[in-house]
């Protein structure tokens, strides 16, 4: 089938170009985001391939229905940047990658909160300037620590069967109860009573109307003095003008993110030589206990490899008339 394969870095291109040997696809590369003012590039192509920075709105999907686009096949678990009813309304069809490996958010997630709480960031910098003093390093020990998750879904899990192997207690909150989550060893309790109890947080739901600032000045306020915050889901989940006034007060000990609200505008790139002119990034990464990384909790070779090979593996299903495994709750 004839893909607009949008955002793919060059890595990705390259595993896609391997994988897509057993597909046989025709694949085409944009080194633009797909966005309105870029979707008449996919005239023609019956399938778009696109990723989480994408603009995939009701316009744009309107321009890709009238260049004949039946299919949107995005290379990520989340979808909320698919206008999904837009899609539907154009008789589009939606798939994604249900699972790759939950593995990779999950241990990412780990990682940011192990350093942000040992402020292994502030040693890796300080001991390269021949500095070993250990002021200002102090941690706590996870052990016998509260966890409080929101969003116990695959990766939720994940992280609190490792939580578990720390000697955590794990507190969830989710819409649906799933047994494997008491099963490896969390507790439901309610939003408020993980607020209260936790003292780090780690956000594991998908990014919707209702969850869009879940993290807001209320419920930080409602947050233990100091608590950790770790986001490896989605920028929108947390206000973060709210959080960095958190920050300033000291009533957030330390933020850790993999996503931000406006990282469409960032991520992705290498901006290293340009002047950055979002004054909310440039104030968060001004903070010695606040972590930023682009969007790379992900990025394991498992996980982008399984990426790949949905993906493809979704497009041919569709070409052939095949059921589409990877679009069970986008059709709900
Ligand atoms: P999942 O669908 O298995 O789990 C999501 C869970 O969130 C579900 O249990 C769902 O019921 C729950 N949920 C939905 N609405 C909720 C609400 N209002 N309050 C509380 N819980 C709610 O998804 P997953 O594979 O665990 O992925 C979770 C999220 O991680 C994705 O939506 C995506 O945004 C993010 N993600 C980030 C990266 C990264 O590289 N940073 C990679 C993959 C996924």
């Amino acid at each position: 089938m004839r893909v607009a394969v949008f955002s793919a870095k060059k890595y990705e291109r390259e595993l896609l170009n391997a994988a897509n040997v057993a597909w046989g696809h025709a694949l085409t590369y944009f080194d633009s985001l797909l966005e309105p003012e870029t979707a008449s590039l996919a005239s023609g192509f019956p399938a778009v391939c696109v990723f989480v920075n994408d603009r995939t709105d009701a316009q744009t999907i309107g321009t890709l229905a009238s260049g004949g686009t039946r299919l949107i096949a995005t290379r990520s678990t989340g979808f909320n940047h698919i206008d999904l009813k837009a899609a539907a309304a154009y008789g589009i069809e939606v798939v994604r990658v249900v699972d790759y490996s939950s593995y990779s958010v999950a241990e990412f997630a780990v990682g940011l909160l192990l350093t942000l709480n040992r402020k292994i960031h502030r040693a890796y910098n300080r001991t390269r300037d021949g500095n070993f003093e250990l002021d200002g390093l102090m941690g706590f020990d996870l052990h016998g620590r509260c966890v409080g998750l929101l969003g116990t879904g695959k990766i939720g899990r994940v992280f609190a069967g490792i939580m578990r192997g720390f000697g955590c207690d794990v507190l969830g909150y989710d819409k649906v109860l799933h047994p494997e989550f008491v099963a490896a060893g969390g507790r439901y309790e309610s939003l408020d009573r993980i607020y209260q109890r936790a003292d780090f947080v780690s956000l594991h739901c998908p990014l919707t109307p209702e969850t869009h600032h879940i993290i807001n000045t209320r419920t930080l306020a409602l947050m233990k003095p100091g608590v950790l915050l770790v986001n490896t889901s989605r920028g929108g989940l947390i206000d973060t003008e709210a959080a960095i006034d958190a920050l300033k007060d000291g009533r957030l000990g330390g933020l850790a993110i993999d996503v931000y609200e406006q990282e469409a505008d960032l991520f992705f790139q290498d901006l290293s030589s340009e002047i950055i002119t979002d004054d909310v990034i440039q104030r968060l990464v001004s903070f010695p206990n606040v972590i930023v990384t682009g969007h790379q909790a992900f990025f394991t070779r498992e996980a982008v490899g399984t990426i790949v090979a949905t993906t493809l593996e979704s497009i041919a299903d569709f070409e052939a008339h095949r059921p589409l495994r990877n679009r069970d709750v986008l059709s709900q």
